[in-house]
C-alpha cells in the first residue's frame, strides 16, 4: 500500500499483562499493532479495532467500543498470543468532529445510519487495507477474527488476509447503547447469532481474570457473553 511503513516498536505493560506496541503510518491513516506473544502464520487470534475517543477515553456509554477493546485484550491475555490492530479512524471513518455532529442528530431522534447519511457520508467509511498491511508486516497471513461485523470480515479478506475462523465478540450492552447496537444489527447487518458463510465459528471465549494461567483450549463456550448482546 501507498507510503506504508513501520515507525517504532516498544514493550507496553498493561492491566491485561505485557504487550508489544508497534506504530505504523500510511499516506492516509495511522495504525498500531498491540501484540501479545510472537504470533505468525495462520490461525492468529486477532481483532481489528477502530479508534473511539468518546468511548475509550471518556467512557461514553453510547457505544460498546471500550468494552470490546478490553474484551479483546483479555482474550489475548488468556490465549497468550495474538494481535489487536488499532486503526485511528474515528466514527467509522468520518472523523471526530463529524461523529459528534452525528451524535447531535441522534439526540434529535435519528439513528446512527440516518445521521451519517444526513451528514453526507456512507454508513461505514472504513477501509481495511492498512490493517492487512500491518498483519502481513508482522508475518501474519491468516486470522481467527474477533468481530460481529460482516463488512470487516469481507474487507480484510478482500485485502489479502485469510479468514481462518470467525470468533463472535460480544461485549454486552448498556441501557444507553442498546438502541445503537440494535441499529447496527438491523441496518448494518451486524451478526447476532448466525455464523458468516464460509467461515468456521466458535462461541465467545471465556474471559478470565488477568494473571490466571492461560488454558490450551481457547474456544470454550461462554453463554453469558453470547446472551448479553
Ligand atoms: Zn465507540
Amino acid at each position: 500500500m501507498k507510503d506504508f511503513s513501520r515507525t517504532a516498536s516498544s514493550e507496553l505493560p498493561t492491566h491485561f499483562g505485557p504487550f508489544r506496541l508497534v506504530h505504523y503510518h500510511s499516506a492516509e491513516l495511522e495504525g498500531l499493532a498491540l501484540v501479545r506473544g510472537n504470533p505468525t502464520g495462520d490461525g492468529v487470534l486477532c481483532r481489528i479495532h477502530s479508534e473511539c475517543m468518546t468511548g475509550e477515553v471518556f467512557g461514553s456509554l453510547r457505544c460498546d467500543c471500550r468494552a470490546q477493546l478490553e474484551l479483546a485484550q483479555e482474550r489475548l491475555s488468556r490465549a497468550s498470543e495474538g494481535v489487536i490492530v488499532y486503526l485511528r479512524q474515528e466514527g467509522r471513518g468520518i472523523g471526530l468532529g463529524n461523529k459528534i455532529r452525528a451524535y447531535a442528530l441522534q439526540d434529535q431522534g435519528r439513528d446512527t445510519v440516518q445521521a451519517n447519511i444526513e451528514l453526507g457520508f456512507e454508513v461505514d467509511e472504513r477501509n481495511y487495507e492498512l490493517a492487512a498491511a500491518i498483519l502481513l508486516d508482522l508475518g501474519i497471513t491468516g486470522v481467527r477474527l474477533m468481530t460481529n461485523n460482516p463488512e470487516k470480515l469481507k474487507g480484510l479478506s478482500d485485502a489479502g488476509i485469510k479468514l481462518d475462523e470467525h470468533v463472535p465478540h460480544w461485549a454486552g450492552a448498556s441501557t444507553h447503547s442498546e438502541a445503537y447496537l440494535e441499529t447496527k444489527r438491523h441496518r448494518m447487518g451486524h451478526i447476532t447469532q448466525s455464523p458468516v458463510p464460509g467461515a468456521t465459528t466458535t462461541e465467545a471465549t471465556v474471559a478470565s481474570p488477568v494473571g490466571e494461567a492461560p488454558q490450551s483450549d481457547s474456544s470454550q463456550t461462554d453463554n453469558s457473553q453470547a446472551d448479553s448482546a
